[in-house]
């Protein structure tokens, strides 16, 4: 099997006693590349090393909506650009997250807009975060989309209109290990979204696939994801993780920014 993890927290400091055997871990178990996601200016700094010491890296630059507290346009729109013209392929993760109390939603609001704003500018895809904000997510999205924002919808447990609503605009969605549990059984969505629409993804540490549910999670266990992703599509795991990595190099234009080719 040849896969993509799209969307890995590899920065994270639970990583940092052994990273590196954790990157050789999903080579061997048949990742061809590992989107490094930067949730915050520090972290995507930070993956940018990364990806300059691991070539099977790739990395990404955004503010998270859990970070946007202290979003302040006038400095943080300026360092994201400097990183963003470094090598990411990507703006985020951004988003919205009303399932806490914090941040408000003002600044939760800007922060999104602001990085929707540079992704039309620049021609970037954003990858986005939506948890309990379905409604807002979608009206920022339609904007965006109009604005010829492409982009994807990580880590993806919502509702199958708004799916086809981001499908619609020629976005993404991405399933994480939570489709493995037992508690998911909306397989009509992991059914319906279009073969070319389609990713998978660790969203390592968090949300570790079962069999490894509870653990901390890494990229290597995608291909737990990727089986049961196939399985209620009806389609080889090897198939599916073909056409999903060829959507990740899509998405993210792996081509023009190939830093080992
Ligand atoms: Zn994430």
């Amino acid at each position: 099997m040849r896969f993509i993890d799209s969307h890995s927290h590899l920065a994270d400091a639970v990583f940092d006693e052994d990273r590196t055997n954790v990157i050789d871990r999903a080579a061997a178990a048949g990742a061809v590349a590992v989107v490094c996601i930067g949730a915050s200016l520090a972290d995507a700094a930070r993956a940018r090393e990364l990806a300059a010491q691991y070539p099977l890296l790739r990395w990404t630059a955004g503010i998270h909506p859990q970070e946007a507290a202290s979003f302040n346009a006038e400095t943080d729109i300026p360092a994201l650009e400097a990183l963003l013209v470094a090598g990411a392929v990507g703006i985020g993760e951004c988003g919205l997250d009303y399932h806490y109390d914090t941040p408000a939603r003002a600044p939760q609001h800007d922060a999104f807009e602001a990085q929707l704003a540079l992704a039309a500018e620049r021609s970037l895809p954003v990858i986005v975060h939506t948890r309990d904000a379905e409604a807002d997510t979608a009206i920022m999205i339609d904007r965006a989309a109009r604005d010829g924002v492409i982009g994807v919808l990580h880590c993806y447990t919502g509702s199958m209109a708004l799916a086809e609503r981001a499908v619609g605009y020629g976005w993404y969605i991405s399933f994480s290990g939570i489709i493995t549990f037992k508690t998911w059984t909306d397989v009509e969505l992991l059914r319906r979204v279009p073969d070319d629409r389609l990713l998978v993804e660790s969203d390592a540490p968090y949300l570790a696939p079962v069999p490894r549910r509870g653990k901390r999670n890494e990229p290597a266990w995608v291909v737990h994801t990727i089986e049961r992703l196939a399985d209620a599509r009806e389609v080889t795991p090897d198939a599916l993780a073909d056409s999903c990595r060829e959507n990740t190099e899509r998405l993210f234009g792996f081509a023009a920014h190939a830093p080992n080719s």
